[in-house]
């Protein structure tokens, strides 16, 4: 036994606790004397308020003490957190078989009758030891067990937040865009309100990349990312990348001058960044928006509002370009 295990012995006779102290010092173990339920209180750091563990790895405690019975105590240390699985041995100076029977009522795992014979007392202080350590082991591993789950926890949220956004712009991707819209719809749906889709797309986006290279567009496509996400402030919005440099904005239960507002007010955001476009007829990058709104009846579906949105998006094409329509 290594000099680490720690006794504590509660008895209030202070020759036999000399004794028994001297006895287990020479065995190997670190000694802890209180006469007092008290004292083995504080010895045991549970006289105070606090998640501290004890230091204390068995107790050998006198059923008799001065100021509360060992049964007591007994059962004040097997009650609190912090030392419930500190086994405990009584102590016993006669065959008092009733106080036995509720030292063991009060959690004690073991009992040695003065006086001892240094054998026995060894060999039980050992056996008690071995438990305690196995429970000790039992519970490392469980606490490393739920560290281990909540690592796994924060993992799989990380990857989930990274499979539902975009990479490059960092706003919510079409995978989930394609859930919110169908969660949003079937609400709207049951709650009898209404849905609006704004449909967004980059105007002469290739020939920007033609002139400007892949890199350049990209960063285009990021500037725009930034205004449709400072354009939807309310938190049921959604504004996530379609595909490509197409877009869409969600916004759940908005009427149509605010769906119009917002559409108008990401047109001219986006002409505002005054990002260079010689090929453009504008001589900057813009957008075109098309918008459908819907009060989804019983049965409709979600794509409807998509295809609603996609036919206004392209009459601003063809109407052209830099510009918002509504679905009629
Ligand atoms: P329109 O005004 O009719 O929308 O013309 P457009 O050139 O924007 O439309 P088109 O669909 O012909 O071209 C879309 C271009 O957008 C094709 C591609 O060069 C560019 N593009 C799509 N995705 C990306 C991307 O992730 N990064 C970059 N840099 N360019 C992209
Ligand atoms: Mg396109
Ligand atoms: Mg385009």
């Amino acid at each position: 036994m290594g000099t680490s295990v720690v006794i504590l012995l509660i008895d209030d006779d202070p020759q036999l606790a000399k004794l028994l102290g001297v006895r287990l010092q020479t065995a190997g173990y670190q000694v802890l004397s209180a006469r007092t339920a008290n004292e083995a209180l504080v010895c045991l750091g549970i006289d105070r308020e606090g998640e501290h563990e004890s230091q204390v790895d068995l107790v050998m405690l006198d059923i008799f003490l001065p100021d509360a019975s060992g049964i007591d105590l007994c059962r004040r240390i097997k009650g609190d957190l912090r030392t419930c699985d500190i086994p405990v041995i009584v102590i016993t100076g006669s065959d008092d078989e009733e106080h036995l029977q509720q030292a063991f009522d009060a959690g004690a795992m073991d009992y040695i009758e003065k006086p001892f014979k240094s054998v026995e007392l060894m060999a039980r202080i050992r056996s008690a030891l071995r438990l305690k350590a196995e429970i000790d082991q039992r519970k490392r591993q469980a606490k490393e067990l739920i560290a281990v789950a909540e690592k796994l926890k924060a993992a799989n949220e990380q990857l989930r937040q990274l499979s539902f956004h975009d990479a490059l712009t960092g706003l919510h991707n079409r995978r989930y865009f394609d859930e919110f819209l169908e969660r949003e719809f079937k609400r709207a749906q049951r709650a009898g309100t209404g849905i609006s889709l704004i449909m967004v797309d980059i105007d002469y986006f290739k020939a920007y990349n033609d002139r400007f290279g892949h890199q350049a567009g990209d960063e285009a496509l990021r500037q725009v990312a930034t205004v449709l996400a400072s354009v939807t402030q309310r938190s049921n919005d959604l504004a996530a990348r379609y595909g490509g440099e197409e877009f869409a904005i969600v916004l759940p239960d908005t009427a149509q001058t605010g769906t119009l507002a917002i559409a108008e007010n990401l047109r001219q955001k986006v002409e505002a960044l005054r990002i260079s476009h010689p090929d453009s007829p504008f001589g900057v990058v813009t957008i075109s928006a098309g918008i459908a709104i819907q009060y989804p009846k019983p049965k409709e579906q979600a794509q409807g509002l998509v295809e609603a949105a996609d036919m206004a998006l392209y009459h601003s094409k063809r109407a052209g370009r830099n510009r918002v329509s509504l679905a009629s």
